[in-house]
């Protein structure tokens, strides 16, 4: 993992890539002060919480909380060193499939599993 390629990356390129539908927009809302050591983790290999590259949500239920069954981030570099890890009851491992990230540099994909959050998003009418 290149840390600082990967820091680079979500400063500059990222940011586009994280989808603006409700689904999306409450878990960048409510993510990292849900689970800061998540975060604090991620931030650790350059990587920004609130700039998930897929998320996989499943509907919010009556007591107004949301799943996600998954969240992907870009890592930047070699998956050599990375170790799957579990941090507040959450799973950080090497995604099996994604999206097509559009970069030539070597990069590999976390899946983050899974979360729950409060759905604070209200719909649009
Ligand atoms: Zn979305």
């Amino acid at each position: 993992m290149d840390a600082r390629k990967t820091k680079h990356y979500y400063e500059v390129t990222a940011g586009d890539y994280v989808c603006t539908c409700d689904y999306c927009r409450n878990y960048v809302k409510e993510i990292s002060h849900s689970y800061p050591a998540l975060a604090e983790y991620l931030e650790t290999m350059g990587a920004d919480i609130e700039k998930p590259f897929e998320t996989m949500p499943l509907e919010p239920d009556e007591t107004g909380h949301i799943t996600y069954i998954g969240s992907q981030y870009v890592v930047l570099g070699s998956p050599s060193g990375f170790e799957e890890t579990d941090i507040s009851g959450v799973h950080i491992g090497i995604a099996d499939s994604h999206p097509m990230t559009d970069l030539q540099e070597e990069h590999f994909v976390l899946e983050v599993s899974e979360v729950d959050l409060k759905w604070t998003i209200r719909q649009d009418t």
